[in-house]
Order: C-alpha cells, then sequence, then structure tokens
C-alpha cells in the first residue's frame, strides 16, 4: 500500500512519441489511418508502487472474488492501469499472459451479450444496453491509492524487469493484426467509425441504434478471438492460436478502457 507519494520514478520516458498506422481495416475497408500523438504524451512510466502491486496481483490476488467483482464493475480498470497489468504481466511471463486473458475474455463475453445482442440485453432498448455499458464502481487499483508517483518496498530487480516494457512492444508488433483494426476512430482521432466503449457510450447518447449495430460486429470479432486465445492455454490445444487472437488481448483492453494509453506506449511495428 502506498505511504509516501511523490517519489521519483526511474526509467521514465519522456521523449515525444510519433506513430504511424500505414493502414488498417475498418470492417470491410482498408482505411489509410494516420495520427501523430501530442508532444507531451510519453509511454508508461509505472511507479515502485504499481509495479509492486500488479505483481502480487499476477501471483494470484486478482482470483479473490471481491477483487473480480471489482473489475467485472469497472470494464477492468481504468486506462493506465489496464495497460499496466498487462505490461507487467508480459514483463514477467511472456509466454503465459494468463490472468490479463481470462479477465477480458470474460469481460468481452459480457460486452457481446450486451451489445451483440446475443443475449437476454439483445432485445433490450438502446437505451438501457447504454446504461449497462458504463461501468459501476472505481478503478480497483486507483481506488486502493495507486498512481504515477507511488513508492514500493519490492527488490530493485524486480522493480525494473516490472516496467521494463520489451516484452508488452514486442507482442503488440507480432500480433498487431488483431488490435489495429480495433483502434477507436475517436481515441486515434482519425475519424473511423470502430469506437471503445467509452466512446460507444459516448455515441449512442444520439443514435443508439445504429451505433450499436455497427459496433456489435467489432465486439464479436474481438471476442471470439480473444476465446481463442484463451482456449489455447489449455495444454490438449496449445499452439492452436494465430497472431488475431493473440492481438486480440489488446484489442479487449482498448475497447474496455479506451486507447490513449495503448496508443503512447505499444507500437503496431
Ligand atoms: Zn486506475
Ligand atoms: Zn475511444
Amino acid at each position: 500500500m502506498p505511504t509516501v507519494p511523490g517519489q521519483e520514478l526511474s526509467g521514465h520516458l519522456n521523449a515525444p512519441v510519433q506513430v504511424l498506422f500505414s493502414v488498417w481495416l475498418t470492417g470491410q475497408h482498408l482505411v489509410p489511418a494516420s495520427f501523430h500523438l501530442a508532444s507531451h504524451s510519453s509511454p508508461l512510466a509505472l511507479s515502485d508502487g504499481e509495479v509492486d502491486f500488479l505483481w502480487w496481483f499476477i501471483q494470484g490476488s486478482i482470483m479473490d472474488a471481491d477483487v473480480r467483482a471489482h473489475l467485472y464493475a469497472h470494464w477492468g480498470m481504468c486506462a493506465r492501469h489496464a495497460l499496466s497489468f498487462f505490461c507487467v504481466e508480459a514483463a514477467f511471463r511472456p509466454h503465459l499472459i494468463h490472468g490479463s486473458t481470462i479477465l477480458y475474455n470474460e469481460l468481452m463475453r459480457r460486452a457481446v451479450h450486451l451489445v451483440a445482442g446475443h443475449g437476454v440485453y439483445g432485445l433490450a432498448p438502446a437505451g438501457v444496453t447504454r446504461h449497462r455499458l458504463r461501468h459501476s464502481g472505481p478503478c480497483h487499483m486507483c481506488t486502493l491509492g495507486y498512481g504515477p508517483e507511488t513508492p514500493g518496498n519490492a527488490p530493485p530487480e524486480r522493480l525494473a524487469q516490472g516496467r521494463n516494457l520489451t516484452n508488452a512492444r514486442a507482442f503488440a508488433v507480432e500480433n498487431c493484426e488483431g488490435w489495429v483494426p480495433y483502434v477507436c476512430g475517436r481515441c486515434a482521432g482519425n475519424g473511423g467509425d470502430v469506437l471503445c466503449r467509452p466512446h460507444l457510450i459516448e455515441a449512442m447518447e444520439h443514435d443508439g441504434s445504429t451505433v450499436l449495430q455497427h459496433n456489435g460486429v467489432t465486439v464479436s470479432r474481438i471476442a471470439e478471438h480473444l476465446a481463442r486465445f484463451e482456449h489455447s492455454f489449455r495444454w490438449d490445444s496449445r499452439g492452436t492460436d494465430t497472431a488475431v487472437d493473440r492481438g486480440a488481448l489488446i484489442a479487449s483492453i482498448g475497447w474496455c478502457a479506451g486507447w490513449s494509453e495503448i496508443l503512447e506506449t505499444l507500437p503496431a511495428n
């Protein structure tokens, strides 16, 4: 738990970043797209406290029923902590990013029931669906007080490994075809019509049914591929996952929490 805020972060990267996506798929159409990150943007720089918390988190505290309830109520965690969870898990277990996958598999399953019309809410008025897409509780880590300047007491080697983004970035590049098509047009500022959950809620204010119809396909595709990735963790299904299936994990994180932190931190090529 944080006790002395304000500690300097080591390994913080301040260099401005520019990311260019040459093209990406939006539905059935190839759409030229590019975006420049704001000059003040910088990749995720985790505090000691955040790394320490997430290390314990992936050791098993994520399985706690109360924690799960918080995660479901918030559709994961806030943009910063959703990405942090993935990056720390990738840093320590690059070939077994299982905690994030299980969590987002469940969240996307719920999203399909709401948005893609397969569940009991499929026949619900758009206003009801919009309400259910909102989160109903705070981010689990934010509410515990974790942020960019939270100190921690973990061994220096663990802190250094946990905030090392190399594995997360390699995963993003190798599996980019599974997430780049689903980057939210509003988060990226490129006018694309694929939307993340927060922007879907915003867009549904005016023409909920039409927006839902279009984005239902997106949600179904992401969920379908993530389910395949999750299934591949079983011993008898090992090796059955594709780059698109693995990339769906990043697509799910982006869909649930928004893409701002991801676009500042993970490269697509
Ligand atoms: Zn948070
Ligand atoms: Zn968005």
